[in-house]
């Protein structure tokens, strides 16, 4: 279906907004612009659920969590940033992997099944867009991902 991003994006974080008791700040850097893209609206909220919940699971204390949406000519980036323990330099891709977890004793403690991103990234490929994550140990975690704008004639004949 035809989503403004914009919107939508700002639901699902007041959603988590309401709900967190851990002690972690948002900050959302959200263009004024509407930006349309055409997708399945359950799907994108499976990928954003989780990357959410990732940050929020590893952010320490009193940490904050960006978030980010811009446009560029044919696509829309979004960024999710925290300041949590982030992960040694050679694990950012395979984080995408199925049942991967960076640290197996850490993981288990927190709970999951290392599938979250694996879906994540089955979504937005199937949406063509990109995912990929970037990240310093003991510094935080930006998770990215790029999704097509609907072209000015496709977002017409919907209007
Ligand atoms: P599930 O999502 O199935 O509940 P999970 O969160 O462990 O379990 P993924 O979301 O796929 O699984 O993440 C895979 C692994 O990547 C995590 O176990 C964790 O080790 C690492 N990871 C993901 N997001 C972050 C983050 N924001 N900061 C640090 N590590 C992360
Ligand atoms: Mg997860």
């Amino acid at each position: 279906e035809r989503v403004e991003f914009v919107e939508y994006f700002n639901q699902v974080i007041d959603r988590f907004e309401m709900n967190k008791d851990e002690n972690v700040t948002f900050v959302r850097h959200l263009p004024k612009k509407k930006m349309y893209v055409w997708i399945d609206k359950d799907k994108i909220t499976q990928v954003l659920d989780n990357v959410i919940s990732n940050a929020i699971k590893y952010s320490p204390e009193g940490g904050t969590i960006r978030f980010e949406a811009y446009s560029t000519k044919k696509q829309m980036r979004v960024t999710i940033a925290d300041e949590g323990i982030g992960m040694p330099a050679d694990t950012v891709d395979k984080i995408f992997d199925r049942f991967y977890r960076v640290d197996k004793s850490r993981a288990r403690q927190m709970g999951g099944t290392g599938l979250g991103l694996a879906i994540a990234r089955e979504m937005i490929d199937a949406h063509h867009g990109k995912i990929w994550a970037e990240s310093q140990e003991g510094k935080g975690t930006t998770i990215l991902f790029t999704l097509p704008l609907m072209s000015q004639k496709r977002r017409g004949n919907h209007e």
